[in-house]
């Protein structure tokens, strides 16, 4: 492997720490991209990666990513992630999550953390007891914090509207036909707002237990995982993992929106102008997804209520207009616009 900084997807990171725990068995790698703006805030992943290279991939990806969206959403919080390697059972002990908190603790509020694939509340609740520096916690009633996923979904599903109103001059979803790649947390809440508006929805995860109940939930219907991006629709909701719209992927697309949850969805930078060149209207995925960020970052930072975050909430739309309307203007992907919004921001 070579060393990150001849990595293709290092970005002049501020600092990684490499986490080993022998006792517990814990690997991680805890990625700071920028503290330009605040603490570097993001949240672990667990998920058993092929090889090591592509934990750090992801881990560089996935922190930058975080720099860009917490700068595009106003919050005072810098870009980092965490990505912890495990077995194909993805086996996690109370051992493992204390061990990894004390390495969060060790960098002294640098890095936050919080919820991201493969980590739950639970899992959040015992990392607090080693360090203060984690949001997503439960919180009473009325309060800011808990699972970040729906507040996800919901910025997720403000953006599709925004999307639809822009690419098909439709307010409503009413009859339109969404097709979501993941039937997890995200993806389940941008289900039950869409099917509570009257979409026609077709869902795709790997987990067929899953998948089966989120159709039954939302009278939707059950695709195989591989035909979900190439499907007739009217909008695309990536709401899985990264990297899925390639070359080949896009040469596929038979929607006229691409808009989801998932991080890091273009497998490069090219794949924004081959969405583009392709007419297909596409919502950068860091600006969609804020959401749950916005939530932790209010209930971290604590500079706000519900009725905050409700607003912080329903200004990803009015910047996606944004993004898109100098899209039209420059020529520039709305991709390429958004990196270019986030890196002044950051002090790129
Ligand atoms: P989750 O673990 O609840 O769900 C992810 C689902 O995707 C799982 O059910 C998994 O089986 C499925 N999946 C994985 N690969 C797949 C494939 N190739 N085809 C179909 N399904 C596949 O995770 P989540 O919290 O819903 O997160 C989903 C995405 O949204 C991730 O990219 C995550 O980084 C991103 N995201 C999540 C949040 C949040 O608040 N949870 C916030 C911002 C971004």
């Amino acid at each position: 492997m070579n060393i990150p900084w001849g990595y293709p997807d290092f970005d002049d990171h501020e600092a990684l720490h490499f986490v080993t725990d022998a006792a517990s068995g814990l690997r991680a790698i805890i990625a700071l991209h920028s503290t330009h703006l605040g603490p570097a805030a993001g949240g672990t992943r667990m998920w058993h990666y092929a090889d090591d290279a592509d934990a750090l991939t992801d881990a560089l990806r996935l922190s930058r990513g975080m720099s860009y969206k917490n700068a595009m959403a106003g919050l005072p919080l810098g870009g980092g992630k965490a990505v912890v390697l495990a077995d194909a059972e993805r086996t996690k002990s109370p051992e493992m999550l204390a061990a990894f908190a004390r390495a969060i603790d060790r960098l002294g509020g640098n890095y936050v953390t919080a919820e991201d694939v493969g980590m739950s509340v639970a899992d959040m609740i015992a990392i607090r007891r080693q360090t203060r520096f984690v949001a997503g916690l439960p919180v009473a009633g009325g309060e800011v914090g808990g699972d970040p996923g729906p507040h996800t979904s919901l910025g997720v599903f403000l953006g599709i509207k925004a999307a639809v109103r822009r690419a098909l001059g439709k307010d409503s979803l009413n009859g339109l036909h969404i097709a979501l790649q993941g039937a997890g947390s995200v993806a389940g809440g941008v289900a039950r707002l869409a099917a509570a508006e009257g979409a026609r929805l077709s869902i795709a995860d790997l987990d067929q237990v899953r998948v089966k109940a989120l159709a039954e939930e939302t009278n939707g219907s059950v695709v195989a995982p591989d035909a979900i991006l190439g499907l007739s629709a009217d909008v695309i909701s990536p709401c899985a993992l990264g990297a899925i719209l390639d070359a080949d992927s896009i040469a596929a697309l038979d929607a006229p929106i691409v808009a989801g949850g998932a991080n890091n969805q273009l497998a490069t930078r090219e794949d924004g102008a081959r969405i583009a060149a392709r007419g297909i209207l596409y919502a950068p995925d860091y600006v969609i997804n804020a959401g749950g960020i916005i939530n932790v970052s209010t209930e971290y930072v604590g500079d706000g209520d519900a009725s905050l975050v409700r607003r912080r909430i329903d200004a990803i739309p009015e910047r996606l207009e944004m993004i898109w309307a100098e899209s039209a203007a420059s020529g520039a992907n709305p991709a390429e616009v958004a990196d270019a919004m986030a890196q002044k921001l950051i002090g790129r």
